[in-house]
């Protein structure tokens, strides 16, 4: 008789840690300075924070109904439409999830089968894939084209099929810090119009976008919002990554079906948070003067490295500026990546890791949501190097 292996194969078996784990202990282990991983060195507002140890002391320290408290989702409803003039119910229409990440996750999970094919667009942040894999799904690539990272709408139509079940975007754009413009929203709305695909939106720095322009949701053009899954991240906006707190929104037959995983993924997420959020949440200017905040970093960053070697374009969103660093060596990203991690003392993310085969921009992603005085001490480094 033959005996069984204990432990059988995963669902994953090549899967390996994370880019962020991998160059965040190394980070720490050469004591660099760390703009790799996309998390705030600075403290929260102290009013948000002041706000769930009163719902902690208030008593709200149960269970949350399974959707979310429905103060928030209400606040939620009304940002939603005073931004992007689309009205969500939030009865069946809203639902608070652990993270930008659980919305995700859960909404493949909810429509994705076997053989249905997903549309990815690269270089993509990393959790759509494996969410995909895990639930028989082939993901089918769009590699934006350097230098700008603009998307081919003619390719992108070309790899739709019969299979076809789910499409997602992300705008403002991780890793790249470029954004969708409302003409881009126009084609892929044009493009999905004939068909019955899903859009899976993923708008988590929905309120980091620079120079003026306009975050164009998929909940402002009707067609879109018609079949979209929008997912955000209060981790994002309230400098509260480790909270793990964000929320998805989609009409009401989609919200159904994704609620019928969500109940027994989770049930429901962190009850007093989500109180202090929703009455944080009634100060517009609480998210409306992040573009502001976070322009100012990225120019500050730009300023101090606008005499180095690297080229790079000012990121139109997100937390994060890619440089270009081909002046200095057209070695492999994660080559240079780490030795600017063990030599010079500076943490960054190679972009290839994001990219379909791997594909070497010679960029690195550089997070700026840190104080000044880290910044200053990466600009000092990144400026000297030769
Ligand atoms: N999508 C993108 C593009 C992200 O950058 C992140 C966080 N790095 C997430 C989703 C996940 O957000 P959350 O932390 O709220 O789960």
């Amino acid at each position: 008789m033959t005996t069984k292996p204990l432990i059988s194969k995963s669902k994953l078996p090549n899967v390996k840690t994370t880019i962020f784990t991998t160059v965040g202990d190394l980070a720490r282990k050469h004591k660099a300075i760390d703009l790799s991983q996309g998390f705030p060195n600075f403290e929260a507002d102290s009013k948000l924070l002041n706000l769930v140890s009163q719902a902690m002391n208030e008593g709200h320290n149960q269970y949350a109904p399974m959707a979310g408290f429905y103060g928030l989702r209400e606040i939620i409803s009304e940002k939603i439409e005073s931004l992007h003039n689309h009205f969500y119910d939030p009865e069946g229409e809203i639902t608070i999830t652990v993270g930008a990440t659980q919305a995700i996750f859960t909404a493949i999970t909810t429509f994705i089968n076997k053989d249905d094919e997903v549309i990815v667009v690269k270089p993509a942040y990393d959790c759509y894939e494996p969410a995909i894999a895990l639930n028989g799904g082939k993901a089918v690539y769009v590699q934006l084209n350097t230098p700008d990272y603009t998307i081919d709408w003619v390719e992108f139509k070309e790899k739709i099929t019969d299979r076809t079940k789910m499409v997602i975007i992300n705008t403002p754009h991780n890793p790249t810090g470029t954004i969708f413009s409302k003409w881009d929203m126009q084609q892929l709305e044009d493009i999905l119009k004939p068909t019955n695909i899903i859009l899976l939106s993923d708008e988590v720095y929905e309120h980091i976008i620079f120079d003026g322009q306009i975050h164009e949701s998929a909940s402002r053009f009707p067609d879109l919002a018609q079949r979209s899954f929008v997912c955000a991240s209060f981790g994002k906006t309230f400098h509260v990554t480790g909270w793990k707190m964000g929320y998805c929104v989609a009409p009401s037959v989609l919200m159904a079906e994704f609620r019928k995983v969500h109940q027994f993924a989770v049930f429901c997420v962190d009850h007093p948070v989500q109180r202090a959020l929703s009455i944080y949440l009634k100060n517009p200017s609480h998210y409306l003067d992040l573009n502001n905040f976070y322009q100012e970093k990225r120019d500050f960053f730009l300023n101090g490295i606008r005499l180095s070697k690297f080229k790079y374009k000012p990121t139109q969103g997100t937390y994060f500026q890619l440089l270009d660093f081909s002046q200095i060596t057209m070695e492999e990203d994660e080559i240079i990546g780490k030795r600017l991690i063990t030599e010079n003392k500076v943490a960054s993310i190679p972009i290839s890791s994001f990219n379909v085969n791997n594909r070497n921009d010679h960029m690195l992603r550089f997070c700026f949501a840190k104080n000044k005085e880290t910044l200053e001490k990466a600009v000092e480094i990144l400026s000297k190097l030769k």
